[in-house]
């Protein structure tokens, strides 16, 4: 509660609630959060898009609002190698591990088997960063399975780009698809929803073939924005036919088209396929005013889409992901935060927050990021999309009965057909990648 009229001295200040519980919602599920303040410490580069400070201006946030206070906070341990073998290559790892920009030279080979480049940089300490995100999101994947927490949050993880081979799109170890395989093992169904601009790409590949796991992923798409993926037609194989799900939208989309998209889409998919936990990528690049971003969406419009999803009352595993412009990056998580703890935040931020200047010229936890672009998703496009999507959820059937002894996948068990329906994507994304890179010299430039 503020006042206008009575002056506070710097104690009374201090002890100010900086949050108002609403105890409106029945369900009121225990939360927590995870972070290892190690892992903002790391530099991708001085002109690469993706800054990990980002985290600590969050974190602050999330401090100065005083939330710890409806949370259990831990300061999770890096992931092993081994923890991280369950999905990607041994070979991988022990490269990431080995390789620093005063050895890269002699790496040469396998910069090129890895794709290492512009976008993924060898940077000092890239593995321990990979290991501190992935280790944050295992340890909140515990808790969710061991039933301590209801929900967990990891912003600092989310990385959906990564492959078993290699790192792409800014990331290295893909800590969503070792979580939902840490799942999978209690879990017969897991749901993946993810809102980051770019394509779930990584994650729908690992659980291409898997009727378990469903993917949907809202994203821009034109054929060569990154990662180049996620058309509507992108829809599972094998077993796993029918449980992607891709939602192409086009620059400039609106809070209200996105959410009305959003929930008409979630709600039925929810229902048909019977989710037991849900693992939901929170990515800010698709909010407007995003330094790699098109689209116009509000912090609140954003968080109206995870508060749609926590509604379920499901175990929900909330991580981070894209997100350019850290400001942003910053309010739009702390908002969330306050999403899941059940929490109304004063806008105007904390006056004892750090780095507040960073805030400038609004100190506003909602300023408006709505106007920047042209809405180029006209309502018979959105319309066209949610029937496709609609008529795609038809085939989901219900829930499909699982024999849980299958778990864990072997990703090695692609049926020849199933390899070939992969290599023949590969092969249309291969002769895409030239054009693709073209696009995206430029988002690195400052
Ligand atoms: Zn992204």
């Amino acid at each position: 509660m503020t006042s206008d009229t009575i002056h506070l001295d710097e104690k009374s200040q201090r002890l100010q609630p900086k949050y108002e519980q609403n105890f409106s919602a029945s369900y009121q599920p225990r939360v927590s959060y995870h972070y290892n303040p190690k892992v903002s410490g790391y530099h991708y580069g001085v002109r690469h898009p993706m800054k990990p400070f980002r985290l600590m201006l969050t974190d602050h946030l999330v401090i100065a609002y005083k939330m710890y206070e409806k949370m259990d906070l831990y300061t999770p341990k890096p992931a092993t190698q081994e923890e991280m073998r369950d999905f990607h290559s041994d070979d991988y790892l022990e490269f990431l591990k080995r390789v620093t920009p005063d050895n890269v030279a002699k790496f040469s080979q396998q910069l090129k088997q890895f794709n290492i480049g512009d976008d993924c940089p060898v940077f000092e300490g890239v593995y321990d960063y990979s290991a501190l995100y992935t280790g944050a999101s295992l340890d909140a994947t515990q808790k969710l399975i061991s039933g301590s927490s209801d929900i967990a949050i990891n912003w600092s993880g989310g990385l959906h780009h990564a492959k078993k081979f290699e790192p792409s799109g800014f990331c290295y170890v893909n800590d969503i698809v070792l979580s939902i395989l840490d799942l999978l093992r209690f879990h017969p169904r897991v749901l993946y929803i993810d809102i980051d601009l770019h394509h779930g790409d990584g994650v729908q590949e690992a659980f291409y073939n898997s009727d378990r796991v469903m993917t949907v992923s809202f994203h821009k798409y034109n054929g060569l924005f990154f990662p180049g993926t996620g058309d509507l037609n992108e829809t599972g194989i094998g077993k796993g036919k029918h449980y992607s799900l891709n939602v192409p939208l086009n620059d400039g989309i609106d809070d209200e088209s996105y959410i009305r998209l959003f929930k008409s889409i979630m709600e039925p998919l929810i229902t048909s396929f019977k989710p037991s936990v849900i693992v939901q990528q929170c990515g800010a690049d698709s909010l407007g005013g995003d330094r790699l971003g098109s689209f116009n969406l509000n912090i609140k419009a954003h968080g109206e889409c995870v508060k749609f999803i926590k509604s379920f009352g499901l175990p929900l595993l909330v991580l981070g992901g894209g997100g350019y412009t850290p400001r942003n990056v910053s309010r739009l998580w702390c908002y969330e935060t306050s999403i899941m703890t059940d929490c109304t935040l004063d806008s105007k931020l904390p006056e004892e927050l750090p780095f507040r200047n960073f805030f400038n010229p609004d100190y506003s936890l909602h300023p408006n990021l709505g106007d920047k672009l042209d809405n180029r998703n006209p309502k018979k496009y959105l319309e066209n999309v949610k029937m496709k999507a609609l008529e795609h959820i038809r085939f989901l059937n219900g829930a499909p009965s699982v024999q849980m002894s299958e778990i864990p996948p072997d990703f090695k068990k692609l049926t020849a057909e199933e390899e070939a329906e992969i290599n023949e994507l590969n092969d249309e994304d291969r002769m895409m990648i030239d054009a693709r890179d073209e696009a995206r010299a430029g988002e690195l430039v400052d």
